[in-house]
């Protein structure tokens, strides 16, 4: 995806000086991390940073996870190296500095295609994409780091960056094909072990948590990958693999009972159906409440860190704590109309726990131990 969005407010946008030659393709990243901010999206985003009168620096655009933004035209001679030759001889981006390995290969892929379109545009060769820090080396910029400290956090290098360019120049696609999106509607089981992969789309490839043998997920989305494999989403935003062997997928979501959790750094997590994980395994993040709804009339509790066991709630009440960072540790659930319920925790070093039925306890308390995720099953 690229976007065009001119920083017309911007002063060096404003004084319109005019490139030369394009010689180089500057690589540079803001150097403002742990502090994490996108291009255009979020209420501090580097758009809004920069496109007001009294900033002078400008960079031809911005790369992140969602695609090039461009704040300015290349025949515009941008402030970006510090150096008078280097401003007029050089485009450059700014590459955003993300916080997980995903993001970061998102904006890794998404630069490396873009580099390699404007050495091709400029009939330029991979090596003349260079660093800020590499540019300073060869005496046409100022003595910036950028972008290594960013690249290394992740293992790579600009040599790196310059390889995957000049691949990327001979046909190889750095972004992912992604065939027969459809939403859908149903629940797949997990027959074996698998990983799930990260919360932004197909075309990712970390593995961010796992799913077990035994649990359910209602699925909203599927696709065809690169190689041909069919992926699921669920509605918890995972991406699990539709290979037979590992999933066995039902057209069908039983809404008899739903329910949903509040997840440490997620939040509210989506509602799901009878039977279906809410929650996330393989991630280290806290359950901290849950809300359960549908008929017949249920009630349950939860214990909570500090609290331990708190009231009973109702149908459509949340059960736990939001805002105030403490761990689920047990719950109990009750079916008034003398049927069956059973329940289970994902509880961390311990995983899914024993199923527990008819306001049993699932879980640990006095503990310490943070539940993950949690699946319930109406008879
Ligand atoms: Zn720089």
């Amino acid at each position: 995806m690229e976007k065009t969005i001119y920083c017309t407010k911007n002063d060096c946008y404003k004084r319109g000086g005019k490139i030369r030659n394009v010689e180089y393709l500057i690589v540079h990243s803001p150097a403002v991390y742990p502090t994490v901010i996108r291009a255009v999206d979020g209420a501090n985003n580097w758009y809004k940073r920069w496109n007001k009168s009294g900033v002078e620096k400008l960079a031809h655009g911005f790369i992140d996870d969602t695609g090039i933004y461009n704040f300015a035209p290349y025949t515009l001679a941008c402030w970006h190296i510090g150096d008078s030759w280097g401003n007029a001889n050089c485009i450059g981006y700014e590459l955003c500095e993300l916080d997980t390995k995903a993001e970061f290969e998102k904006v890794w892929n998404n630069a490396v295609n873009h580099y390699a379109a404007l050495c091709k545009k400029y009939g330029l060769t991979a090596d003349k994409v260079v660093g800020h820090c590499e540019a300073h080396d060869k005496g046409f910029a100022s003595n910036h780091s950028d972008p290594e400290p960013y690249f290394q956090r992740f293992g790579k290098s600009m040599k790196d960056f310059r390889a995957d360019v000049k691949s990327a120049m001979n046909g190889k696609d750095y972004n992912k094909k992604v065939k027969n999106k459809k939403t859908i509607s149903g629940i797949i089981e997990i027959l074996s072990n698998i990983n799930t992969r990260s919360f932004y789309s197909f075309e990712d490839s970390a593995v961010i948590g796992a799913a077990y043998a035994g649990e359910k997920h209602q699925v909203v989305e599927s696709a065809i990958v690169d190689s041909g494999t069919l992926m699921y989403r669920t509605a918890n935003g995972r991406y699990v693999t539709g290979a037979k062997k590992y999933v066995k997928f039902r057209d069908e979501i039983n809404k008899r009972i739903t329910y949903s959790s509040h997840c440490q750094t997620y939040g509210n997590l989506p509602v799901v159906g009878n039977g279906c994980v809410s929650g996330t395994v393989g991630e280290a993040k806290r359950l901290e409440a849950v809300t359960i709804d549908g008929s017949p009339d249920l009630e349950y509790r939860v214990h909570c860190q500090t609290y331990g066991w708190m009231n009973w709630k109702k149908n459509g009440q949340m059960a736990g704590t939001v805002g105030e960072g403490k761990r689920l540790e047990a719950v109990q659930i009750k079916r008034k109309d003398g049927g069956t319920i059973k329940y289970r925790l994902h509880i961390k070093g311990v995983g899914w726990g024993p199923w527990a039925k008819n306001g049993e306890t699932a879980g640990t308390t006095g503990e310490g131990k943070r539940a993950e995720a949690i699946q319930i099953v109406l008879e």
